[in-house]
């Protein structure tokens, strides 16, 4: 098990935030390793987003994602304020630490560390607020 925890952390560095532009974003994808690759034994990963603006005047962008052997092991979704800045949500080691553990089931709250606008870069942060919930379920396990 400790060779596993090795073995991703070399392959997968987390990449901090401010640095995961959607190009960044992109490029990542199509370097990212499959989940057969990164988090053997998982037969399927669902994921439920839920992402709603500070002021909770729009309602919530609600998104499903699942995750089979052959999908990217990419767990890095992107903000739904569209003027953010730098912004999103970085799951990935929150996944493999799931994973490595043999949970089935994890969730949490982020808030998005970008920024809110363009002109505000600097002065006031995005605070978009991401509510996650994962189930996974495993090849060696009934
Ligand atoms: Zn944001």
């Amino acid at each position: 098990m400790f060779e596993f925890l090795k073995k991703l952390r070399r392959e997968t560095p987390i990449e901090p935030v401010v640095e995961a532009t959607e190009t960044s974003g992109l490029d990542h994808l199509e370097s990212a390793n499959t989940m057969a690759d990164v988090l053997p034994g998982v037969r399927h990963l669902a994921m439920n987003l839920s992402i709603r603006a500070p002021d909770h005047e729009i309602e919530p962008s609600l998104n499903n994602r699942s995750f089979g052997p052959q999908s990217r092991a990419f767990f890095h979704f992107r903000c739904k304020n569209v003027d953010c800045v730098d912004g999103g949500f970085d799951l990935q080691e929150d996944i493999q630490t799931a994973v490595t553990e043999g949970r089935n089931d994890l969730s949490g709250r982020r808030l998005c560390h970008g920024w809110r606008n363009a002109a505000m870069v600097g002065q006031q942060k995005c605070y978009f607020e991401l509510n996650f919930k994962a189930h996974i379920s495993y090849t060696d396990k009934a």
